[in-house]
């Protein structure tokens, strides 16, 4: 569950306090990349209080488990893993449990009630508490009252868990979208954005530590600004980033598709260090179900919006994601969707089935759809969309582009594997290195690459002698710093 993979890096400002003999802590983090962040902001500041962190569960004095309660599936591996987590400390191995992120936001007194094994519970706005969650003093947490809304800054300090070469970087927090499927507001708060400077700021320290690839993320990054005055504030902060020399890829994520606007378009399109990619979760494009859905718009809006980045940027990938199964949802909206996304030609798609949730708004919706009809619409749309990625994959055959390397594959050592400027780390397809000229290829750098073939969702390809950019310095000669923890983040749902 919690490996080990490389270095623990800190921000600057952070200072590891030698403490004799502390703790060790060991950490799981279930969920998105916005809860990654969380779990790396936790690990920061323990790191800073000199504790010691392990990958290996049976070695840790105390475990956080920072789970995700998005959906169903979500809740139920976030409660799985902190019972699995919760042997450790049964067999005596571990002292103290820790259970954060949203599921305590959605079950703070359940947990405390039901898993007597579980010591401590914070909740998203708290992430600072870990250091008295594990602490040797801390007693057994009863409920607190909610806490004052929470964003780190770019001096608290954060072990990062991705590679050295790539990071996410969290913009903004909470939601104020009324999306009636959505629990996250409940758990998040309300939308509040970062300082414009805080961000540059953060962005430029990764930058000096080594990374080249930063993506922006928030639960609505498109309202970046908004609450702090600023128009076109995701556009503005884009341009400011792509003007960081050691940065090669700036990219965002979870774009509102009404707020992606022309400002936004051109930022990206005039910004060569700008990932000419879009990842728009439109969730539906029946009219009636966005309707239900309480999001507005529908199909000709969105093929609308689709053309007009296509014109201004010819080579943008666009991903999005959908629900199926939502209460209400008839064959002939689901042909919709259908037709939609054979008009749309998505370069990467993901099917979620809704998961009706009890304090969601649709929760008490009628015509609820049957789970194998949800899961025959998902598998239906998937197979649909992999002919479409297969195409345009094939496309590309013959062509030429930069790659960034990401080391040796996760199938075979005989392969290396890396990313297109077009596809987001984690959850798009990969290049497969088969061949290569020059010198052997080394994650984190950033070369060209002439595709030779390409599967549904794949690429392969022969990685060119010649470099795109310049890598950041090798491991070795970087100023030593902590080890890293890697964690195992949660699938859920079905993304190609
Ligand atoms: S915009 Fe996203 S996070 Fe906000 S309510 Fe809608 S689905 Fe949830």
């Amino acid at each position: 569950m919690v490996k080990f993979s490389g270095r623990v890096r800190l921000t600057p400002g952070s200072d590891a306090k030698s403490k004799e003999l502390m703790l060790k802590v060991g950490m799981v983090s279930l969920g998105c990349p916005k809860n990654l962040v969380d779990s790396e902001v936790m690990l920061g500041v323990l790191a800073e209080q000199g504790y010691e962190l392990t990958p290996d569960a049976a070695q840790a004095d105390v475990i956080v488990v920072n789970t995700c309660a998005f959906i169903d599936p979500a809740k139920r591996e976030s409660i799985d893993t902190i019972l699995e987590m919760a042997e450790y400390k049964k067999s005596g191995s571990a002292k103290k449990l820790v259970v954060a992120g949203c599921l305590v936001e959605r079950f703070r007194d359940q947990i405390l009630k039901e898993i007597p094994e579980v010591d401590f519970v914070i909740g998203t706005n708290e992430l600072e508490r870990v250091v008295e969650a594990c602490g040797e003093a801390a007693g057994r947490r009863t409920p607190d009252e909610a806490a004052e809304p929470y964003l780190y800054h770019e001096f608290t300090p954060r072990v990062l868990s991705t590679p050295a070469y790539s990071a996410y970087l969290k913009i903004a927090e909470g939601c104020d979208h009324p999306c009636s499927f959505c629990v996250i507001p409940q758990m998040r708060g309300r939308f509040r954005s970062r300082r414009f400077a805080s961000v540059v700021r953060e962005a430029e320290n990764l930058a000096r530590q080594g990374v080249r690839e930063i993506t922006l993320i928030g639960q609505d990054t498109t309202s970046y600004g908004e609450d702090l005055g600023l128009s076109d504030g995701l556009a503005t902060l884009l341009r400011e980033l792509g003007k960081i020399p050691e940065l090669v890829w700036v990219r965002f994520l979870y774009c509102y598709p009404n707020r992606l606007n022309d400002a936004l378009i051109a930022a990206v399109a005039e910004t060569p260090k700008a990932a000419k990619y879009f990842d728009i979760p439109l969730q539906h494009a029946s009219g009636r179900v966005l309707k239900l859905m309480r999001r507005g718009s529908g199909a000709t809006h969105f093929l609308r919006l689709l053309e007009k980045i296509r014109a201004a940027i010819p080579s943008a990938a666009l991903r999005t994601s959908f629900i199926v199964g939502f209460p209400g949802e008839t064959e002939e909206d689901f042909k919709t969707l259908l037709d939609f996304v054979e008009a749309a030609q998505f370069d990467h798609l993901g099917v979620f089935l809704y998961s009706n949730e009890e304090s969601s708004g649709s929760y008490a919706l009628p015509g609820q759809v049957a789970a194998s009809v949800a899961r025959r619409r998902q598998r239906k749309l998937l197979a649909v969309q992999r002919r479409i990625s297969a195409r345009k994959l094939k496309q590309k055959i013959g062509q030429t582009f930069p790659v960034l390397v990401e080391g040796p594959s996760s199938e075979t050592e005989l392969l290396f594997e890396g990313r297109l400027e077009t596809q987001a780390p984690e959850i798009d397809g990969r290049v497969l290195i088969n061949d290569f000229a020059g010198s052997d290829p080394q994650p984190g750098e950033f070369r060209w690459a002439t595709i030779t073939d390409a599967g549904d969702y794949d690429l392969v390809a022969r990685l060119e002698a010649r470099v795109f950019a310049e890598r950041a310095l090798p491991a070795s000669t970087t100023p030593s710093r902590p080890r890293l923890v890697q964690i195992q983040p949660a699938a859920v749902g079905a993304s190609v």
